[in-house]
């Protein structure tokens, strides 16, 4: 599959962008970089430009970062000092079937694609992004835990909470080093997964009863489920490794309090494996860019 004849405007990024561009690259499409100015090196096809010198109504797709606009539509640019906003008036100037892409939404990114009635896709909601993405952020998860330990993984006692994407992952990479793990989870078919993986697993209603003997807690549950009450049950030198989306599932506060190590660890993937991360990224695309763009533009020629 190629992308030769298509126009792809890549806003903003960091590293992992990188990556993204060279796969798009590579497969021929012409790309509009735009907020990488102090990129050195750019590959034929592959035009640094300002916002106002784009012509939108050539562009087929809109890449944007991971994380999207902020509430503003200001996109974030690590490769550039200078201010990058999207507004409806520049998505209104596409042709119809343009699509967008980011890794997640707000509410300025949902209205203004709502309103000039063009496609967003974001991408870390599909399962597939979600599953290989717990790859890097599983390694990351190691990484902390040996950097904030004094003991071996192998061995210790690591409560895993919630059986997701990444909680899978985790329980799975962690069991393998040699720890005894157990699970917490609140659906029946969650816990019977667990069992059957070969780990203990338990409810997280019982979960202050559960961390009486842990060294390592690692989180995996968007909701504030790391408690005082929790905290307070956990042995002095537990170490909590947060994963859940900002602002996590710990109090931190109270953590802090009671002289127990808490850190929030958000976007792994991008810190540890920027190249993985973006060629995860770089894979997907490419394939929705021929399902969403290549086939509606060809209905509509
Ligand atoms: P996921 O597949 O949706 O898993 C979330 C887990 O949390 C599920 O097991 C879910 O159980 C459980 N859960 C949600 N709300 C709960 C509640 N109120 N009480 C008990 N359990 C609850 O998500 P994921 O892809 O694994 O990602 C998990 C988190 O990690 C997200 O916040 C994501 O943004 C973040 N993340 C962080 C990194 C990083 O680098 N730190 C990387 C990737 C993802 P049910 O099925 O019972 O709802």
């Amino acid at each position: 599959m190629m992308l030769t004849g298509l126009q792809i405007a890549v806003i903003g990024g960091d590293a992992r962008q990188l990556e993204v561009i060279r796969k798009l690259s590579e497969l021929d499409a012409r790309l509009s970089l735009i907020g990488f100015e102090q990129l050195d090196h750019v590959y034929s096809g592959v035009f640094k430009e300002k916002l106002s010198e784009v012509n939108f109504h050539e562009i087929d797709a809109i890449i944007l970062p991971v994380t999207g606009t902020n509430l503003e539509g200001q996109v974030d640019t690590i490769f550039s000092n200078e201010e990058v906003r999207l507004t409806e008036e520049i998505i209104l100037k596409t042709p119809s079937y343009c699509t967008i892409y980011s890794g997640i939404s707000n509410p300025y990114l949902d209205s203004i694609t709502q309103k000039a009635n063009r496609k967003l896709v974001k991408l870390f909601e599909r399962n597939d992004v979600a599953i290989y993405n717990s790859i890097p952020t599983v390694e990351g998860t190691i990484m902390m835990a040996i950097q904030h330990t004094e003991f071996t993984i192998h061995g210790s006692t690591v409560a895993i909470l919630g059986l997701g994407r990444v909680g899978m992952s985790v329980a799975r990479a962690f069991h393998h080093l040699g720890a005894k793990v157990k699970v917490g989870a609140r659906k029946t078919e969650h816990i019977a997964r667990i069992e059957e993986m070969g780990l203990k697993p338990f409810h997280l209603k019982e979960l202050d009863k559960e961390v009486k003997d842990i060294d390592i807690c690692i989180n995996t549950v968007p909701q504030l489920i790391v408690n005082a009450a929790v905290i307070q049950k956990m042995p002095t030198h537990t170490l909590i490794i947060d994963l859940a989306s900002k602002p996590g599932g710990t109090d931190f506060r109270y953590a802090e309090k009671r002289g127990i190590k808490a850190l929030l660890a958000p976007s792994l993937p991008g810190i540890v494996a920027p190249k993985t991360a973006g060629q995860i990224l770089g894979n997907v695309l490419t394939q929705l860019i021929d399902e969403d763009v290549i086939k509606r533009k060809g209905n509509e020629q």
